[in-house]
Formats: C-alpha cells, structure tokens, sequence
C-alpha cells in the first residue's frame, strides 16, 4: 500500500494524527497570532499545547486540517517549523523586569533567532539563554547557554536532562550579542559535522577528549 506523502511542517504521532509546531521566538506572542491561535483552539478535535522549548504545538490535525491551519497561521505570520533548524533559544524575561537580571534577555533572543535560528542543525542541539545565574529557563542544563552575570555573559556547553542529567560546563565570558551568535554557529556547526544521526553536545565533548578539546577547538585556550 502505498504511503501518504509527507507534508512539510506536518508530522506523524502514535495515533495516527499529525502535529504541527510553530517557533516563538522569546516566548513572545502578538495580538494577530493570538487571535489566530484563539481560532485554532476551537478547531474540533485540536488541542494548542505549549512546549517546554517555549513553542507552540499543535497536535490532532489531519492532513486537510493541517494544512487548512498552517496556511492560517502563516498568514497571520507565524513561522511553522518544516524541518531541523536550530529555531530560538528558551529565554527567560530579564531585564528590565525581572530584579535578579543583569540583562536584556529578549534583545539577545532576538540577535541569536534573526542571526542563527536557520541553520540546519542535526538533533539534538538546544540553546538557552538567562538573565542571571538562577536559570529559570535551564539555560546551564542545554547544549548551550548564555547565563547573564554583572560583567557579561557566561557561556556554558554540554549541559542536557534525561535520565541521567548533565549540567553544563562554563567555556567562556562573551560580553556582545555578536560573540553570541559567532559561538551559536561554530558549535551548532561542529555539533552537526559530529553527528551521525542524533546526539547531545556532552557525549561529542567526550569523543573529543574533554572540555579542554572543545575551548582549543572553539579558540578560548
Ligand atoms: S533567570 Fe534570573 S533574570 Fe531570568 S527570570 Fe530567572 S531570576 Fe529573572
């Protein structure tokens, strides 16, 4: 019998229904997106999920409906994922709200997704960024995370959850939104050229030898 064709953005799940996920850059939404997704959610059958990676995913569509809802979606500007970008970073508020922040957590997000967020990236490489070393949004337990401190920001690799979690290990001090995007690239870069199939940034430190490899690799020692 012959397969359905696979329709980009539209992916398969255990029962048989497909799911759709769209990127929210910060975690930010704006009016006309929300009045898209308040359509959505009263779609029957849909239910409008929030990811742990700050996205929205919505599961229960069918291919007519799927595509019916991308299409809406799409025109109120949203951008739906069609394949293995590295997307947005889960970032935290920051400043000027939040009073632990040293920074300006969104205007990072916003360099990183405008200049990174593209690359095709193998899985599974996640990048966090926070505005102080509490780390609301895991930033010190992803592949990568830029942790405000009062001189800059802390750059820290390796770090995952799962069943047996790792917290990231600090390479670095960046104080610029370009340093950031410079080492998002380079790593994201190596990530993907050392990955077969999939992976997390911990276990190709350990093929390389430590976190000492990593630095030399990247130019910080
Ligand atoms: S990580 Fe720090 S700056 Fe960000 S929300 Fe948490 S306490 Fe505030």
């Amino acid at each position: 019998m012959s397969q359905p064709l696979k329709i980009p953005g539209l992916n398969p799940q255990k029962d048989g229904s497909l799911a759709m996920t769209m990127e929210v850059p910060n975690g930010n939404l704006n009016p006309g997106i929300m009045t898209a997704l308040s359509e959505a959610a009263a779609m029957p059958g849909v239910t409008v999920h929030i990811t742990t990676a700050q996205k929205i995913m919505f599961l229960g569509l069918d291919s007519k409906s799927g595509k019916s809802l991308m299409e809406k979606m799409e025109a109120a500007g949203a951008v739906i994922r069609k394949g293995r970008n590295l997307s947005h970073a889960r970032t935290c508020v920051g400043r000027p709200w939040c009073k632990y922040g040293w920074h300006d957590t969104f205007a990072l997000g916003e360099y990183l997704y405008k200049n990174t967020a593209k690359e095709m990236t193998a899985p599974k490489f996640k990048v966090g960024i926070a505005g102080c070393p509490a780390c609301c949004s895991w930033a010190n337990m992803l592949d990568l995370g830029f942790v405000g401190v009062k001189s800059g920001w802390k750059v820290f690799v390796g770090g995952h959850g799962g069943a047996i979690p790792q917290t990231g290990l600090e390479i670095t001090k960046i104080t610029s939104h370009e340093e950031a995007a410079e080492i998002t690239m380079k790593l994201a870069r190596l990530f993907t050229d050392s990955v077969k199939k999939k992976s997390r940034m911990d276990r190709i430190i350990r093929k390389m030898g430590g976190i000492e490899e990593l630095k030399k690799e990247l130019g910080f020692s």
